[in-house]
């Protein structure tokens, strides 16, 4: 048998009820212990599949089960920071965002007794219209770094990014490598292409096809959530709520199981051909790193390194989620 390819394994362990009750309808709730038997079942097929990977995990997770972190890392996986609340970043000011990253770390540090030093933005949240986030996380400690979706997709994205996992040298002058998500190119239009919903949606045939793709221009990822593979229909008062709203709400609460059943049988027949592994396997960080360093801001001419003033920062409200 060939020997098998690698890909990298990424999750963001979050609860998906309670970000969606509060996105969605503005009902403020704690993260429900579903996310813990979806991380467990992950952990399951990873273990059957002598898979590894990188778990980002959101802060308000990590303090109400702890436990669940220290499963996470028994097990061999990495563990990385996916901020505090799952506010998106571009929501937010520099101050608050390092509040985020940094309070989470301790966390994560003090539960797995190692140091964290990898992160994902909440979906996605630096782009083209915050740059500096990508200073504010080097400058919280992370040295490795997967925010960026090189794509438009919706409300995130930062079309024109590299495609390749590359070190960043920002403005400041610290380093921070970036290992953008996996999108596939078709013409006119490029889309993520390893995971989210592109992986429930999609048949298994267009995610192969896009990580042979990738893998022959350097690696391939998938990102997926816990909740994906959650086929239990939410607590009742989710329907509710989404009923208050009106038609469309109610018709988008009954979408949000759709494809939820086909994500397990996906991710193991993906994990059959590929050895899943985590981001500390295969990719570079620390300042003495010596791959080429591709500089921020000639890179980027006319991106504002610097955060907005507080004033200059609007609020919208955002009430989908990908
Ligand atoms: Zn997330």
């Amino acid at each position: 048998m060939a020997e098998q390819k690698e890909i990298f394994l990424t999750v963001d362990v979050e609860d998906g009820i309670n970000i969606l009750m509060r996105d969605a309808f503005g009902i403020a709730m704690e993260p429900t212990a579903r996310v813990v038997g979806n991380v467990e079942r992950l952990l399951a097929l990873f273990e059957q599949r002598g898979a590894l990977a990188t778990f980002f995990i959101l802060g308000e997770v990590a303090q109400f089960y702890p436990g669940l972190v220290k499963r996470i890392a028994a097990a061999g996986h990495e563990v990385g920071i996916h901020g505090f609340s799952h506010t998106l970043y571009s929501r937010m000011e520099a101050p608050a965002i390092r509040e985020e990253i940094v309070r989470t770390r301790a966390i994560l540090e003090d539960l797995t007794g190692r140091e964290v030093t990898a992160h994902r933005a909440p979906a996605f949240s630096v782009g083209p219209a915050n740059p500096w986030v990508l200073e504010v996380i080097a400058g919280a400690g992370i040295r490795v770094d997967s925010s960026i979706m090189p794509a438009t997709a919706g409300r995130y994205g930062w079309p024109g990014f590299p495609r390749e996992i590359i070190v960043m040298e920002l403005p400041s002058g610290t380093t921070l490598t970036e290992v953008p998500l996996t999108v596939a190119s078709l013409p006119g239009v490029t889309l993520p292409a390893g995971g989210g919903g592109y992986l429930r949606y999609f048949p298994l045939f267009w995610t192969e096809y896009c990580f042979r793709r990738a893998l022959r221009n350097g690696y391939a990822m998938v990102y997926m959530h816990p909740y994906e593979t959650d086929t239990e229909p939410y607590p009742s008062r989710y329907y509710e709520a989404a009923a208050a709203r009106g038609t469309v709400a109610r018709l988008k609460s009954r979408l949000v199981q759709a494809g939820k059943k086909s994500v397990i049988p996906k991710l193991a027949a993906l994990l059959d051909h590929y050895r899943g592994v985590p981001l500390r396997q295969g990719v570079p960080s620390g300042p003495d790193v010596g791959s080429p360093r591709v500089p921020m801001a000639s890179a980027f001419p006319g991106y504002a390194w610097q955060p907005p003033s507080p004033e200059a920062i609007s609020f919208p409200m955002v009430s989908a989620r990908p």
